[in-house]
């Protein structure tokens, strides 16, 4: 282990730090010191009020084969694949008809690059956009009448029950009160009083894997021994040292003479270089998993991390970063943990708190057959039963959340905010491979022998970097 003077060392920086925000608070004011070392005030996110999902009808397929043969038996010639003009135009290769299912040899591009098709074997116009509702039939779960399409935004459309009989509609109105209808009559607007359905349109297919690319990043351009750079994570991820910190204790301790510029570099490359190996290593998983959103900054700006972590394993599966708090980011975030599994389970568990965006994350995976339970603990003091049963692991992700912040914290303390994204990265590493667990008789989460022998945390850094790189050779080579 190391020698008890960094230990000492470490507690007096920690010392140190709570003195300079006082002379800072002092001289600058309050707010402007919190600005610096603070995340902001939770902000509550949008009430909204999440109705079940639709009943989706299936229409009737045809078969593009069957379709082809009566052609041919009616014009006594085949129907010919569309003849492409050196066109400019690209159809996906795995694309299919909606209605027919026939291969992308059948379709054209009906409009330039708009990314409308035609089906020359059943006629059938669509576009990645209403792709969906070419198989389907979206109906109230209330009254059963087909729903209307009345807003188009730009991840969603929003679909409406107009239908006045709707069970849904005539409750809504017996609830309100004499006041309620009154301003009802002169501000329909303000009321929810029908079925609502937000259809989530994401250009990303939700179970695809990105495949690993090498970065273009020369860690031989490195200019400082493999210790050295074990050494520099060590401070900087394990103990949450900012950069400054880092270097100024390399040369304190270490008489290794380095420049806070440089440690957040090698960061960054080491970052980018572990990130695929993290991301696509053959975890082995439970089935229930926590999510929860911090912030973190990002060129000067707040942004949303998503982390979503296995409760049982304690593994990070996503630390997808969005600087907006949206549908689309819960539903990547998810994905990201779905991608994580050879075959879905079919009981899977999220625990998140009360946002609507992951019921309606929860509709997106629905509608392409992935289903999961989302439990809503809302705040630690509901008494709400769900949110009793799954308190504990709301409780888990807070803990996550704190570690993290508590080494997060320390490193853009001084209003540095390069590289947070890559310093995600390199925690999401650190947490599931090198940082051992209480909850887990003090074991790291994932157990990789060969790091498991090596005498000291430097040594297992550089060992976990030789192995990502391996990893992606492995890849290329693939
Ligand atoms: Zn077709
Ligand atoms: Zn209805």
């Amino acid at each position: 282990m190391y020698p008890q003077f960094i230990t000492y060392l470490l507690k007096y920086i920690k010392f140190q730090e709570k003195i300079i925000f006082m002379l800072m608070s002092i001289i600058l004011g309050k707010s402007v010191a919190r600005g610096l070392y603070d995340e902001p005030i939770d902000k509550p996110y949008r009430k909204l009020e999440v109705d079940e999902m639709p009943i989706i009808e299936t229409l009737e397929k045809l078969d593009y084969k069957k379709l082809l043969k009566d052609y041919q038996d009616k014009h006594d010639k085949p129907l010919k694949p569309v003849i492409r003009r050196n066109s400019v135009v690209k159809i996906p290769a795995n694309l299919t008809c909606p209605k027919c299912s026939a291969p992308s040899d059948y379709l054209y591009a009906n409009n330039g690059d708009k990314g409308q098709y035609l089906c020359k074997v059943c006629d059938c116009l669509f576009s990645k956009k209403n792709r969906f509702l070419k198989e389907a039939i979206l109906r109230c779960p209330h009254c059963l009448k087909s729903l209307e399409r009345i807003k188009e935004r730009k991840d969603f459309d929003v679909f409406k029950c107009k239908n006045n009989n709707c069970s849904y509609y005539k409750q809504k109105l017996n609830q309100m009160t004499k006041e309620e209808k009154k301003r009802f009559k002169q501000d329909p607007q303000a009321f929810k009083v029908r079925y609502i359905f937000r259809e989530f349109q994401l250009d990303f297919d939700p179970l695809v894997k990105e495949t690993p690319v090498k970065p273009k990043v020369d860690l031989s351009r490195i200019y400082a021994s493999p210790h050295t750079l074990g050494l520099i994570l060590t401070y900087y991820v394990n103990y949450g040292l900012s950069a400054r910190k880092t270097a100024a204790l390399m040369y304190d301790v270490h008489e290794v003479k380095i420049t806070a510029q440089t440690i957040l570099n090698y960061a960054n490359s080491v970052a980018l270089i572990t990130k695929p190996f993290v991301d696509h290593y053959p975890y082995e998983l439970s089935n229930s998993f926590c999510g929860d959103e911090t912030y973190i900054r990002v060129k000067g700006k707040w942004h949303y991390l998503f982390f979503f972590f296995d409760a049982v394993k304690k593994v990070i599966l996503s630390y997808h970063v969005s600087p907006n708090r949206d549908t689309t980011s819960a539903i990547k975030a998810i994905g990201d943990v779905l991608t994580k599994f050879k075959e879905i389970p079919k009981d899977l568990t999220f625990v998140v708190d009360g946002n609507p965006i992951y019921i309606l994350a929860q509709h997106y995976f629905a509608q392409h057959d992935i289903d999961f339970d989302v439990h809503k603990v809302i705040g630690l003091t509901n008494n709400d039963p769900v949110s009793e049963e799954h308190r504990p692991l709301k409780q888990i992700i807070e803990r996550l959340n704190r570690t993290f912040k508590g080494n997060y914290r320390a490193t853009t303390g001084f209003g540095s905010q390069m590289g947070s994204v890559s310093y995600v990265k390199l925690f999401a590493a650190y947490f599931n491979f090198l940082r051992p667990h209480a909850s887990l008789e003090n074991q790291v989460p994932v157990v990789i022998p060969e790091l498991k022998t090596l005498p000291h945390m430097p040594a297992r850094w550089t060992k976990l970097i030789a192995l990502s790189q391996e990893f992606l050779i492995e890849q290329q080579s693939a």
